[in-house]
């Protein structure tokens, strides 16, 4: 009988769609989803350490799945794979924590093998080596979302901000070939999926490198021209990355969505220059102005960590008052925490207190509600198009779906629309979505 397996991922997006990867390499290999946790053979943690408290979810999971098999007589193989796996390696076996393979970013398909040798050997297997290779076989990841398809462009990430893991655990930056890209995309396409999303840490670093000709905006190009496709996304850009060219592609190419997803994390220059983040507050705010110049209804979203070191009431303030210049459609926020190896944690001191980190969030959070219910109720009336993703989180009977700024509309209507794009026209704004009703099944275009 086939084995069953279960696939539990934490983090970003990127994450994710290693989970969709690490599924269709264990369909290739014979395994077949599990529908529970207490039908699985294989459970696959799938893991994100770019924040302490992600990591600690981990331990907190193991240490659930101990109790559960201390209470029954079956035990399934434990696979941790993922951020926690690269920083951690063979550390995380010294744990007396329910593992049986540990697997890096990088060496994502010795997962199979690595699980068949722990088995035989009856002892943990651990690969965190540094693989160069990023293509994966067409047809491996599997699919798991019915309404766009996820795509990566570029592993890793050489820009070592101080505050950040990436680097350390994806390994330096690496570009997929445009050819192995386009594929990918024709064959999400090809599968009835109207929205492609492409990935990387700096999406808009890309240089393919098999055609010295490709940048980032050519390949949005290139693959904004794959027929059957509507929409193009991608997340998420680096500020001091994004040209004028990028810009006129974007304004030029109806298929991308309006939406830019550009990570600022401070609002003060001082507080960015520690960051090396390389760009400051006014050259973020004429990006910005540049995108809304070229692209008038563009919706601008952004990350922000509070309580870096050093964050003065000042640095702080500064923030605030870049949220309330930019507008952003939704924020991301974070209370710093120190990362292994990084810059930050070997050079500064974590020393804002807990209590000011959790308080500045709040603050901070509090004036994202106002701007973003501002921002929703100027939506009512207009009529806009949705891609429905299925029923929504609180009434079956009601459907969800996103803008092409990502916005998430709720409307009623039937399950068959799921996959589609709509028209809807907005009647009203709750905290973090719009409601609507449904004027058209198929929206034009
Ligand atoms: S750009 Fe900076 S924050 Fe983003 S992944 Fe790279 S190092 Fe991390």
């Amino acid at each position: 009988m086939a084995r069953k397996y279960l696939v539990e991922t934490f983090g970003c997006q990127m994450n994710f769609h290693d989970g969709e990867r690490i599924s269709g390499l264990l369909e290739s290999e014979g395994y077949e989803p599990a529908a529970s946790e207490a039908e699985a053979d294989l459970l696959v943690l799938n893991t994100c350490s770019v924040r302490e408290r992600a990591e600690e979810k981990l331990y907190s999971r193991l240490g659930e799945i101990r109790l559960a098999a201390a209470s029954c007589d079956r035990q399934p193989q434990i696979a941790v794979t993922g951020c926690v796996a690269q920083q951690e390696g063979d550390a995380l076996l010294t744990r007396n924590l329910p593992i049986d393979v540990v697997v890096g970013t990088q060496a994502i398909r010795q997962l199979p093998a690595l699980l068949t040798e722990a088995k035989a050997r009856q002892t943990p297997r651990v690969d965190i080596n540094p693989y160069e290779d990023v293509s994966f076989p067409l047809g491996v990841a599997k699919a798991s979302d019915p309404t766009r398809a996820w795509v990566t462009i570029i592993e890793g990430c050489n820009e070592f901000c101080s505050f950040c893991v990436v680097p350390y655990t994806r390994g330096h930056e690496r570009m997929r070939p445009v050819a192995d890209i386009l594929a990918e995309v024709q064959r999400a396409a090809d599968s009835g999926r109207l929205e492609v999303q492409l990935l990387g840490q700096i999406v808009n670093h890309y240089q393919a490198p098999d055609d010295p000709g490709c940048d980032f905006p050519e390949l949005l190009r290139r693959v904004s021209q794959i027929d059957g496709l509507r929409r193009v996304r991608f997340a998420s850009p680096h500020p001091r990355h994004a040209s004028d060219r990028l810009i006129e592609v974007m304004q030029s190419t109806p298929k991308i969505c309006r939406h830019f997803h550009l990570p600022v994390q401070s609002g003060s220059n001082r507080v960015l220059k520690e960051m090396r983040r390389r760009y400051s507050r006014e050259e973020y705010l004429a990006l910005v102005d540049r995108l809304r110049a070229a692209m008038p209804d563009i919706s601008v979203s952004t990350d922000i960590i509070v309580g870096f070191p050093g964050e003065t009431a000042e640095d702080f303030e500064a923030t605030l008052d870049l949220v309330r210049r930019v507008g952003f459609s939704f924020i991301y926020s974070f209370k710093y925490s120190p990362r292994p190896n990084t810059l930050a944690d070997k050079r500064m001191a974590d020393d804002v207190q807990e209590s000011v980190k959790t308080s500045r969030i709040m603050t901070l959070q509090q004036l994202q509600a106002e701007i973003q219910v501002s921002l929703f109720q100027a939506m009512i009336g207009r009529t806009v198009e949705v891609l429905v993703e299925g029923p929504s989180r609180r009434r079956d009977w009601e459907m969800t779906g996103k803008t092409p700024g990502w916005v998430t509309v709720n409307f009623p209507g039937p399950a068959t629309l799921v996959g589609q794009l709509v028209t809807v026209r907005l009647t009203a704004a709750a905290p973090n979505s719009v409601r609507g009703e449904l004027v058209e099944a198929a929206s034009a275009h």
